[in-house]
C-alpha cells in the first residue's frame, strides 16, 4: 500500500523536513507580538548559529543572497575591482559583486571535489583583485589552507559562500569558521531551513558594528535599541536585511533539531555511497570525492556521467519511474550575465564546462523514508546507459 502510494506521487528532489517545533515557536512569536527583525527569536537562532559554525558573531538575514550583498557593501569595493570565485557556483555568489560595479573573476573548479581550482587562484589575481569567494561545494572543504595563504600573501580577503556547508569541517574546524566573513542559507533547499533565509557569519569582528548599520538600512538603530544612542539617524548606505521574527522562530526549531536533521541526511548519503559503488564503478560514474580531513554535512549527493546525453538519458530513466533528479548549477562564465560583468580567470574554465553537463543531484531530504531510499537505488541500480528500457 504504501509503497503503491509513494509511487503513485512520486519521489521529490527535496521535501522541506519539520523537525516538530516550528507551528509551537511561529504561535509562541505572533503570542509575543514581536513580529518583525531582531526579536527574542532573531537572538535565539542567531546564538544557535554561531555556537554551530565557532564564530564569534552571527546576523541573521532575508537570504544568502542578500548575505553576500552585505558583504560585498561591507569590503567598500569600487567599480573595476575584482572578486575572484568559481564559474560553478550559483548567481547570488557572483551577483552580489555585480551589483557594487565590481568584476566576478570567474575560475575553474578541481575535477574531483568540484571546488574552486586553489591552483589556479594566483594567475587570476590582478592589482584590483579585492576578495577570494569560496563555495565548499555539497559541503565538501575547499583547499582552504592554499587558499588562506594566496589570500595573505596578496592582501585579500576571504569569504566563504557556506550555502551548503552548515556542520562540515575542514580539519577539525566548522566550515564558516575559515574566512573573515561567511555567509549562510536557509532556503528551504537547503539542510537547515525557513523557507527563505540567510545569515552572516564574522570571524573579523571588525567588520561587524558596520554590518548592523548596513543589515538596519543604513541606520544605527540597531544600537538605539541597545540604548546605546539617543535617536537613530541615518549613517551608512545599506538595505532592509534583517528577516521577521516569525522567519527567526521557524529557524530555531530547525536549528536546535540540526544534530537530528543531520543523522537523517547522513543515513541517506551513506546508503547512497554504499550502495551505488559498484554499479557506478561498472558504467564509469564518478560518486562524490570527500578527500582527508573533511567532515561533509551530506547536503548533496551529485553523480557525474560519462556525458550530456548519458545525464539527459538517466534523468529522463529516473523521472519514469517518479523520481526527481536535477542538475545543477550553469557555469557563470558563459552565462550572459557572467560575460557582460564578470571575466574568466586566464586558464578558461574547461572543468566547470565539463562537469556542468554531466552532473546530477540524487534526491536528498531528511524526511525521506527507507521505502522511497529503496526505491530511488533500486532505479538508479537499473540504468545502463543506452539501454534503457522505459
Ligand atoms: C542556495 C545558495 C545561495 C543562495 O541562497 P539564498 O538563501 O536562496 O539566497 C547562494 N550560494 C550558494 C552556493 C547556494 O547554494
Amino acid at each position: 500500500m504504501t509503497a503503491t502510494t509513494t509511487t503513485l506521487t512520486g519521489i521529490p528532489f527535496n521535501r522541506p523536513y519539520l523537525c516538530g517545533l516550528e507551528r509551537e515557536y511561529v504561535g509562541e512569536a505572533i503570542g509575543l507580538g514581536a513580529l518583525s527583525g531582531d526579536g527574542p527569536f532573531t537572538a535565539r537562532a542567531t546564538g544557535l548559529l554561531a555556537r554551530l559554525v565557532d564564530a564569534p558573531e552571527a546576523l541573521l538575514a532575508t537570504s544568502c543572497t542578500h548575505a553576500l550583498e552585505m558583504a560585498a557593501i561591507l569590503l567598500d569595493l569600487r567599480p573595476g575591482d575584482e572578486v575572484i570565485m568559481p564559474s560553478f557556483t550559483f548567481v547570488s555568489t557572483a551577483n552580489a559583486f555585480a551589483l557594487r560595479g565590481a568584476v566576478p573573476v570567474f575560475a575553474d573548479c578541481r575535477p574531483d571535489t568540484l571546488n574552486l581550482d586553489e591552483r589556479l587562484i594566483e594567475d587570476a589575481i590582478t592589482s584590483r583583485t579585492r576578495a577570494i569567494v569560496v563555495v565548499h561545494y555539497g559541503g565538501v572543504a575547499c583547499e582552504m589552507s592554499e587558499i588562506t595563504a594566496i589570500a595573505a600573501r596578496h592582501g585579500l580577503t576571504v569569504i566563504e559562500d557556506n550555502a551548503h556547508g552548515l556542520g562540515g569541517s575542514y580539519h577539525g574546524r566548522p566550515l564558516g569558521s575559515l574566512g573573515a566573513l561567511a555567509t549562510q542559507s536557509f532556503h528551504v533547499t537547503k539542510n537547515v531551513q525557513c523557507g527563505e533565509g540567510g545569515a552572516l557569519i564574522f570571524n573579523d569582528l571588525s567588520w561587524f558594528s558596520r554590518a548592523e548599520i548596513i543589515r538596519e538600512k543604513g541606520t544605527n538603530r540597531s544600537q538605539f535599541f541597545r540604548g546605546m544612542v539617543d535617536k537613530y539617524r541615518w549613517i551608512d548606505v545599506g538595505s532592509s536585511y534583517l528577516p521577521a521574527d516569525l522567519l527567526a522562530a521557524f529557524l530555531t526549531a530547525q536549528l536546535e533539531a540540526f544534530d537530528d536533521i543531520q543523522r537523517r541526511r547522513h543515513a541517506i548519503w551513506s546508503a547512497y555511497d554504499t550502495r551505488l559503488a559498484t554499479w557506478a564503478a561498472s558504467i564509469g560514474v564518478q560518486r562524490p570525492v570527500v578527500p582527508a580531513g573533511r567532515d561533509h554535512p551530506a547536503h548533496l549527493y551529485q553523480l557525474l556521467m560519462r556525458d550530456l546525453t548519458d545525464r539527459q538519458e538517466f534523468i529522463r530513466h529516473l523521472g519514469h519511474r517518479g523520481i526527481q533528479a536535477t542538475f545543477h548549477y550553469q557555469p557563470l562564465h558563459a552565462a550572459p550575465a557572467g560575460r557582460r560583468y564578470g571575466r574568466t580567470a586566464p586558464a578558461g574554465c574547461p572543468v566547470t564546462d565539463d562537469i556542468a553537463d554531466r552532473l546530477v543531484r540524487l534526491p536528498l531530504f531528511a524526511g525521506m523514508t527507507a521505502t522511497e531510499l529503496d526505491q530511488v537505488i533500486d532505479a538508479v541500480t537499473a540504468y545502463r546507459p543506452g539501454n534503457h528500457e522505459l
